[in-house]
């Protein structure tokens, strides 16, 4: 055989943000704004960065620790920290 498959060589960073293209983070409205300066990158409650492009699909399950954060947090957004 002298063809090589190719099929499986897709991009490492695809491959790597696989299982967090795959939930919903929570982001601040503020970090959203912020995203705008960093070049289209949020940075979700859990800490998670991605870009603010990414939408995952219907269904897909809610971060565990984005939830856990933002259940503990004021209701109302509260104050800028
Ligand atoms: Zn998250």
């Amino acid at each position: 055989m002298t063809v090589t498959s190719t099929q499986t060589l897709e991009s490492p960073k695809t491959a790597d943000a696989d299982s967090a293209d795959r939930v919903f983070h929570y982001v601040r409205k503020s970090k959203i704004a912020e995203s705008a300066v960093m070049g289209n990158m949020v940075q979700a409650l859990c800490g998670e960065i991605f870009p603010v492009t990414r939408s995952p699909k219907p269904g897909s399950p809610v971060c565990a620790r984005c939830k856990e954060i933002y259940e503990s947090l004021p209701p109302g957004g509260g104050s800028s920290d």
